[in-house]
């Protein structure tokens, strides 16, 4: 038997957020305008009108019901029916150069906390040395030295 299976509806924003792939069978997850830019969202090809498919969804013949496919749902780059390119193709590659950003500062954070870690053991030993005294610890190394001499 072959299993049924239809496109639920796809809501996204014009920078490309997949808002819901389900916009027909949960009503409660539409939006008027993305949560994380305040773009539109849409739902239709700008171009064509036809709308953007989202979540597949198979007929579960046991329970008499639509249950949510496996299937991945991806953000279409261009519309399937019309060749027509989405608003956020374009904004691709703002949207990587922000991200390169953000990855950029994480890593030179890494950095000043290292640098901040150096420092603190730089001024401990200074301070141990202060304490100690310089000499104590120049014996000390001596010690060692002379200790090896005699192996
Ligand atoms: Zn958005
Ligand atoms: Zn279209």
């Amino acid at each position: 038997m072959r299993e049924k299976g239809r496109y639920d509806t796809m809501q996204v924003c014009l920078n490309g957020h997949l808002i819901t792939g389900s916009y027909e069978t949960k009503k409660e997850n539409r939006k008027d305008y993305c949560t994380l830019c305040g773009e539109k969202n849409i739902t239709n090809c700008p171009n064509c009108n036809k709308k953007i498919n989202g979540h597949y969804y198979l007929y579960n013949n046991f329970f008499g019901r639509w249950d949510k496919s496996n299937k991945k749902t991806i953000v279409p780059e261009a519309c399937e029916y019309c060749g027509y390119f989405f608003p956020w193709k374009n904004k691709k590659g703002i949207k990587n150069e922000k991200e390169k950003k953000i990855i950029e500062n994480k890593s030179n954070r890494k950095i000043s906390f290292l640098a901040v870690i150096v420092a603190i053991f730089t001024i401990l030993g200074v301070f141990v040395a202060i304490i100690v005294g310089w000499e104590n610890i120049a014996q000390f190394f001596k010690n060692i030295f002379n200790f090896n001499q005699t192996l």
